[in-house]
């Protein structure tokens, strides 16, 4: 008779990106909002806040240019609103990322064109983008997921190889590093996200950065409704939204900035305290840095085993949960690909207008390079499958890393034992 599982280790709280337990905001931040407040100017189009703030990101990432805007999805739909698509053109992604990384595409009459990934990094590959590569393709989005940059070398020569921007969609990635030099200064743009749960916040916010002044001044227009600001005989350019960050946002932002590098600096001595704990625990692949970047780790994503672990990170993550240790087992529960906007992609103008212009609406599953046979994402799907996300912080200390490694010991050693 199967006996009760004993809790081995007590419940503790631990701190959390969603409130102040677990964030860097502080009295910095409150001298600037109430320098805006005092300005009585809220908005970026008249206030300095957002401009200080974007150059001193400009000069922390060592990129020419940066445009703040409203979020991390806003930031992507102006990288790609910012190529000029053609109806029907393609831009080569991941199906593991989050939506509003995807959805733009659409928007901009562009189709989305699922690589698949690498299953231990679970990030796209020079080759894996190499076999989605058409005709049509006008552009490629590498997601330096979790924190870990994507191998570069490899998508910048095949980006130069063939002519196309490469994106950096480095919402998750921070001040990590690919030889050295900060990621989301190596492609012809990038993004980034400042919602709540990144390494800095401003609520809800995005950047994005490039060197090049026609791509900048484009990023610009779309941020501001296209209304040609500074011009001799300014006009609305093209179709565009109000995108814009406000002064409070660019306040906060300026505020967190100079405590990013401790923030990265932070996580990695966090998640190497965490890969010390956890070195001796059978069946876990452990995240570290790749051979030639720095891991900044948003969150502590690993694989497991399902041949020594039984059940694998489904069985894991629940345990873990159960002990009171938030995780996500899968991250997004299933490839982008397969979530219903894409299934149905005949229900929405946004999703069936760039498809009129591209063969592949004669496919039964036309944003799948595999057509719908789920033979084409073996990456994915063991990726998916074997990944636990564990959020982890800055504000960890020694016994918070103690005790999540101990509920991680003592899960998978109650799986291995069958108990
Ligand atoms: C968070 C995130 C986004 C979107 O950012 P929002 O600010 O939430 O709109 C885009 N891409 C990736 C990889 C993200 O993690």
């Amino acid at each position: 008779m199967a006996t009760p599982q004993m809790p081995t280790t007590q419940r503790m709280q631990l701190p959390s990106d969603g409130d102040a337990s677990g964030r860097t905001l502080g009295a910095e931040e409150l001298a600037l909002l109430t320098e805006a407040i005092h300005s009585g100017t809220l908005n970026s189009t008249r206030g300095t806040l957002v401009t200080r703030f974007e150059r001193a990101f400009a000069a922390w990432l060592g990129r020419k240019h940066v445009i703040a805007c409203a979020s991390g999805s806003a930031a992507v739909h102006c990288c790609i609103a910012a190529l000029g698509l053609a109806p029907g053109d393609e831009v080569v992604t991941t199906a593991i990322t989050d939506m509003g990384a995807l959805v733009p595409i659409l928007y901009e009459g562009g189709v989305p064109v699922f690589a698949d990934v690498d299953p231990d990094s679970l990030t796209v590959t020079a080759a894996s983008v190499r076999a989605c590569l058409s005709p049509r393709t006008r552009a490629i989005v590498v997601t330096h997921l979790f924190g870990r940059p994507a191998d570069l070398d490899g998508l910048v020569a095949l980006a130069q190889e063939h002519g196309l921007p490469l994106i950096e969609d480095s919402a998750q990635a921070f001040g990590a590093t690919w030889r050295g030099r900060k990621v989301g200064s190596h492609g012809a743009l990038a993004a980034f996200s400042l919602q709540q749960g990144k390494h800095i916040t401003t609520g809800e916010g995005g950047l994005v950065a490039t060197d090049d002044d026609a791509l900048a001044r484009k990023v610009f227009l779309y941020v501001n409704k296209a209304w040609g600001y500074g011009d001799p005989k300014p006009d609305h350019y093209f179709p565009a939204l109000n995108y814009r960050l406000t002064e409070l946002q660019g306040a906060v932002g300026l505020g967190q900035l100079p405590k990013l590098d401790a923030v990265v600096a932070d996580r990695r001595r966090v998640a190497a305290a965490l890969r010390h704990a956890l070195a001796a625990v059978p069946g876990l692949c452990l995240p570290d840095d790749p051979p030639h970047g720095s891991h900044s780790y948003w969150k502590f994503a690993f694989g497991v085993d399902p041949a020594v672990v039984p059940g694998g990170a489904q069985a894991l993550g629940k345990r873990m949960q159960g002990a009171g240790v938030a995780c996500a087992p899968r991250y997004i529960q299933k490839p982008a690909f397969a979530c219903a906007l894409f299934r149905d992609w005949q229900q929405s103008p946004v999703s069936w207008l760039p498809l009129q212009h591209n063969d592949r609406r004669h496919r039964p599953a036309p944003f799948q390079t595999d057509a719908g046979t789920g033979q084409g994402y073996p990456g994915t799907s063991q990726g998916l499958e074997r990944v636990v996300v564990l959020p982890i912080n800055e504000r960890y200390q020694p016994q918070h890393v103690e005790h999540v490694a101990a509920v991680i010991r003592d899960a998978v050693q109650g799986l291995v034992d069958g108990r």
